[in-house]
């Protein structure tokens, strides 16, 4: 489906029939991460909605919208394998007309992390979010913990403004040797490549040796932020926060998370682990 009035006329029939509908906002480029949160919507749903859509709202001027990939012929096929009942791609024009002027907004939640790096950017993933959660009406919609502030943005958002949608995170997708699956991945050349899962091992390395002492989160946002610079990596930030609050702690818990975004080249990249006992 192309427009709001035809996915709207779909999930209408679905959903007079009592069939729960689930949902699974993409930016297309599809991998096995958007796969997980197609299956977990698989298992749970009778109807399962796709949408494929670079906003170019969450993205600021200096970032990548030009350049990201964009693969409609093989998300169909991937789509297809899957066995999702329908796939939203609309064009720009249709999301936001020339004269939208509306903007949702999530306070506190979206200030530090990597909204203290990408101006706008939670503003057009909020707004954008609200959108497809108004047109499709899903029951549940699915969202990946590879963007743990954008799953807990989200909750949010549904909480404070009433959407009746259940959100759902699903764990991160990973390479076999670590990396987190992403569309950005593709950007990465061969030493690139061969770099990037340090990321994931740093992360691990700092979620460990918090598990051991809680109190050591200053060394060890020191430690782990020069092995990332050693393995070759710029560094934004590396933080330990509260995983349903993302507040600032001075002491490790089992609910407490690892953030960190970090450029390689031209690639950014972000990872995030828990310090509980599954990291
Ligand atoms: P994107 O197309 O990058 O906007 O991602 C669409 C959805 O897929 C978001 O909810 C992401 O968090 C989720 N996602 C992306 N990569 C992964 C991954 N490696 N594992 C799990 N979910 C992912």
């Amino acid at each position: 489906m192309r427009t709001v009035a035809d996915l709207r006329k779909h999930i209408a029939l679905w959903r007079k029939r009592d069939e729960r509908v689930g949902l699974v906002p993409t930016m297309g480029a599809l991998h096995q991460g958007h796969m997980a949160l197609v299956q977990a919507a698989r298992t749970e749903c009778a109807r399962v909605v796709a949408s494929i859509f670079v906003n170019p709202k969450q993205f600021a001027p200096t970032e990548d919208l030009g350049s990201y990939p964009r693969r409609e012929a093989s998300d169909l096929q991937m789509l297809r394998s899957a066995s999702a009942d329908l796939v939203f791609i609309p064009a720009v024009d249709e999301m936001y007309p020339p004269d939208f002027a509306t903007l949702v907004r999530v306070d506190g939640l979206t200030e530090g992390l990597c909204g203290a790096h990408r101006a706008g950017h939670f503003d057009g993933v909020t707004t954008v979010v609200t959108k497809l959660l108004i047109q499709a009406l899903p029951d549940i919609a699915y969202f990946g913990e590879k963007d743990y502030q954008q799953l807990t943005v989200v909750r949010r958002l549904v909480r404070d403004l009433d959407i009746p949608v259940h959100i759902t995170g699903v764990p991160t997708v990973r390479e076999p040797d670590g990396l987190a699956l992403s569309s950005r991945n593709a950007y990465l050349s061969a030493e690139e490549r061969r770099i990037a899962p340090n990321l994931a091992r740093v992360l691990r390395s700092v979620a460990g040796a918090l598990r051991q002492d809680p109190n050591a989160i200053a060394p060890e946002v020191a430690r782990g932020s020069a092995a990332l610079q050693q393995a070759g990596f710029a560094v934004e930030y590396l933080e330990i926060r509260e995983a349903g609050t993302l507040a600032r702690i001075s002491e490790a818990t089992a609910s407490s998370r690892v953030f960190a975004a970090v450029r390689l080249g031209k690639t950014r990249l972000i990872d995030n682990m828990p310090i509980g006992p599954e990291a």
